[in-house]
């Protein structure tokens, strides 16, 4: 997606976007499902773009916007992964946008039936004294106001709709969002919900002059492992350690894959001594277990895992206290491996 539409769906110019996209939709009688209606934005922001050529090609040869035509259109021209947090904020600001119609409608309605009354009252009391074509005029009035109210309640059902369609639109964007930041293999944080979650327990450490500790993981001679096991095999090792740190993260403490063979661990509120037995644990837990293969039952021995851990110093940042945990994961490496290294400034001594 280029950066001008990008731009667009989060400038004010969103609203008249989101509202032009809904109505050229509607001209063309296309429903606004939460797909649709996300083609028809990108459409909306970039008429000149191959996606908005081939819809105007696709509305001037009266062609039929199914289900299957819009997920081709889809998956050829939408960057799903990218765009995902504008759809967020545009499905937001349409559903704003939708709530606001539904009002105005809902109040139309109202004063359309209060009309109503009103003619069918002047119609009885003018029946009594009044000419014929008197009666018909007010007639036709009263049949029209009542056309016009149907077709008010039709249009508030198709709003209906709509609105549940963006509810849903939000549901699987929340979906995406949580899958965004999720390891698909351990089902930990990844690596970007680490770093954003680093800075955030460093940001907060910093503010109310509470302690967090960070600790980093590297599993010990894992290409060995995975060359005399296979990498299916190092895959079960890779879940089966994760699962061991997951155990001990529970709230507020954050588990995550960082990186292939590497884990991290955030301790919020707590200073490297408590982090440290917590890590002596898991280390101890990890090493005792004599690992079987899944399919064949056959023994692969015990893993070994190298952790080094920092606490968070006054005024630094996310990277340097990273640095300063993996620095401290080498020195155990050094030591020997399968053994816990506080970083050198932390003042605790690893046994
Ligand atoms: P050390 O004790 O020094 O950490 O040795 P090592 O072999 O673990 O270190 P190195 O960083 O050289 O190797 C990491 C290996 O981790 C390389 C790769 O085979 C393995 N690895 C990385 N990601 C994955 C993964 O997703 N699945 C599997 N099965 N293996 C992975
Ligand atoms: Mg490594
Ligand atoms: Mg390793």
């Amino acid at each position: 997606m280029s950066r001008m539409i990008e731009t667009t769906l989060r400038g004010p110019a969103a609203y008249s976007l989101a509202r032009d996209a809904l109505a050229r939709m509607e001209a063309a009688n296309v429903w606004p499902t939460p797909l649709n209606f996300e083609l028809w934005l990108h459409y909306m922001g970039d008429p000149e773009g191959a996606l908005g050529r081939e819809i105007e090609r696709m509305i001037a040869d009266g062609e039929a916007f199914t289900e299957e035509v819009a997920e081709a259109l889809a998956a050829q021209h939408l960057p799903r992964a990218r765009v995902a947090d504008e759809i967020r904020d545009a499905g937001a600001q349409l559903s704003r946008e939708l709530t606001s119609v539904a009002t105005a409608i809902a109040t139309a309605q109202k004063s359309q039936a209060a009309y109503g009354k009103t003619l069918a009252s002047a119609g009885a009391e003018l029946g009594a004294a009044d000419p014929d074509n008197v009666r018909r005029l007010v007639g036709d009035l009263t049949a029209a106001t009542e056309k016009v109210h149907t077709e008010n309640v039709v249009l508030e059902q198709r709003l209906h709709a709509s609105t549940r369609e963006v509810a849903k639109l939000r549901e699987h964007l929340e979906q995406v969002r949580r899958d965004a930041m999720t390891d698909a293999l351990t089902a930990l944080a990844n690596r970007k919900a680490f770093d954003d979650e680093l800075e955030r327990a460093c940001a907060n450490a910093e503010e109310e002059n509470r302690p967090v500790t960070l600790a980093v993981f590297d599993i010990d001679h894992f290409k060995t492992f995975n060359d005399t096991w296979g990498h299916q095999t190092g895959d079960q090792v890779l879940r089966y350690v994760a699962s061991v740190i997951g155990r001990h993260a529970g709230k507020p403490r954050i588990a995550a894959r960082f990186g292939g063979e590497e884990f991290a661990l955030i301790f919020p509120n707590e200073p490297s001594v408590v982090a440290q037995s917590v890590l002596e644990t898991i280390r101890e837990e990890i090493a005792s277990r004599e690992l079987k293969r899944r399919s064949t039952n056959e023994d692969l021995g015990a893993i070994t895992v190298s952790i080094g851990f920092a606490q968070k110093l006054p005024g630094e940042t996310p990277e340097a206290l990273l640095d300063r945990a993996d620095e401290a994961m080498y020195a155990s490496k050094r030591g020997g491996r399968n053994r816990v290294s506080a970083a050198a400034s932390v003042g605790v001594k690893a046994a």
